[in-house]
């Protein structure tokens, strides 16, 4: 028998596999299971960025780039990112292929057996992954008895930050919650940050995905957090682009040099063409961007609505294109059982730290939530 590493022992398959497999025997016997446990945007790539993509392609851009990004990219990043009010040279970015890659490399730059990561639940759940596989130490804020808000829960976060607590993970607009951080809150995560000399991730992937007024405010842009912040964004969600794998690390000159060492020994580089296509995406997309948002705020507006009206009240999301649907304590059962009787498909809310939720996708049309919320009322799950 092959004796595998320890590391891979301390980690578990991704938990939505289990829905998604369920879903996929439903449909291989005929059932039209209605998908709201997805984790894409359900728009097609704007067409612009295709074809800034194809034209990369037939101009031979298909060899290795230089290994934290193309110039062109990382010079539109660093505009993108001074619009959030953050200064990072180029020389600070790397470009990666999908933010995922980008946050493991920031892990395994950060953290060593017995270091100690701060994550607020319900958590997405590859930063537990990605802090086991490190060797790193959680510990863990819950939110969901304040909605899912931060600013109530800072005493507890105080009382979790210490000296010894290397990373600090913020993610707003939240996977899964929804939940966008307001600017009191994420000033208390400075002022913890600064006085314990911890780190702060900054997961602003759903960035432009929110309903309130502008764009939320970026933590590396308040003061004193310039040097410490490290903040991650990527095009898989703001321009429907997860299978062209891109995102971007934003972070201090040091912390990049070391970080490059992991992407430059793993990935070598983002695809060439990809990385052209991202320039694109940045620079000329902001209508289809704005449509998207205005859909999912419809969706949003139309999903609490409906579970209103059977009764049921759930935290308000004020970004991203989750929310979290109270359930059943045991909210695995109750995500089988809906997907069995109603062919419905959600994820546990425990999968994400948080027990007694469902996650709900709402990347999906209009009609099929509608449809969605009449089968788990008409099948006893509302
Ligand atoms: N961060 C969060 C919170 C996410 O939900 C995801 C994707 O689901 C990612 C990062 C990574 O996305 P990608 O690797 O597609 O850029």
């Amino acid at each position: 028998n092959t004796e595998f590493a320890d590391r891979v022992g301390r980690v578990e398959p991704s938990a939505t596999l289990a829905i998604s497999n369920l879903a996929s025997e439903l449909e291989a016997d005929g059932a039209d299971v209605v998908d709201l446990s997805v984790g894409e945007p359900d728009f097609p790539t704007p067409d612009n960025v295709v074809e800034a993509g194809k034209a990369a392609m037939d101009a031979g851009h298909t060899g290795y780039t230089p290994s934290n990004g193309i110039p062109e990219l990382k010079a539109a990043i660093a505009e993108k990112f001074a619009d959030d009010g953050l200064a990072y040279d180029e020389d600070e970015i790397i470009v990666t292929p999908g933010g995922k890659q980008g946050l493991f490399e920031v892990f395994m730059t950060l953290l060593d057996e017995g270091s100690e990561v701060v994550l607020f639940d319900p958590a997405w759940v590859s930063y537990e992954a990605m802090a086991k596989l490190a060797g790193a130490d959680i510990r863990r804020v819950d939110l969901s008895p304040h909605d899912f808000r931060l600013e109530p829960a800072l005493d507890d976060l105080a009382e979790v930050v210490s000296d010894d607590t290397d990373l600090v993970v913020v993610n707003s607009p939240s996977n899964p919650s929804g939940a966008v951080f307001s600017d009191a809150a994420l000033e208390g995560v400075r002022d913890l940050a600064v006085d314990h000399d911890a780190v702060v991730l900054s997961d602003e992937i759903y960035q432009s995905i929110t309903y309130t007024d502008g764009t939320p405010t970026s933590l590396g842009s308040l003061d004193g957090m310039v040097d410490r912040t490290v903040t991650l964004n990527g095009f898989s969600k703001a321009y429907s682009m997860t299978g062209w794998r891109l995102g971007y690390v934003g972070a201090p000159a040091d912390l990049v040099a070391e970080a490059s060492k992991i992407h430059s020994h793993s990935v070598s580089c983002a695809t060439n063409f990809v990385q052209h296509a991202g320039v694109e995406a940045l620079r000329n997309t902001d209508d289809a961007v704005t449509e998207m948002r205005d859909a999912f705020h419809e969706r949003r507006d139309m999903l609490l609505d409906l579970f209103a009206d059977h009764g049921k009240e759930v935290p308000r999301p004020d970004g991203a294109f989750y929310m979290m649907l109270p359930v059943a304590e045991d909210d695995a059962a109750w995500c089988e059982g809906a997907i069995e009787d109603a062919h419905v498909a959600t994820v546990p809310g425990s999968a994400f730290g948080t027990p007694g939720y469902a996650r709900l996708s709402y990347a999906a049309s209009e009609e099929r939530l509608k449809e969605g919320v009449s089968r788990l009322a008409e099948n006893g799950y509302l």
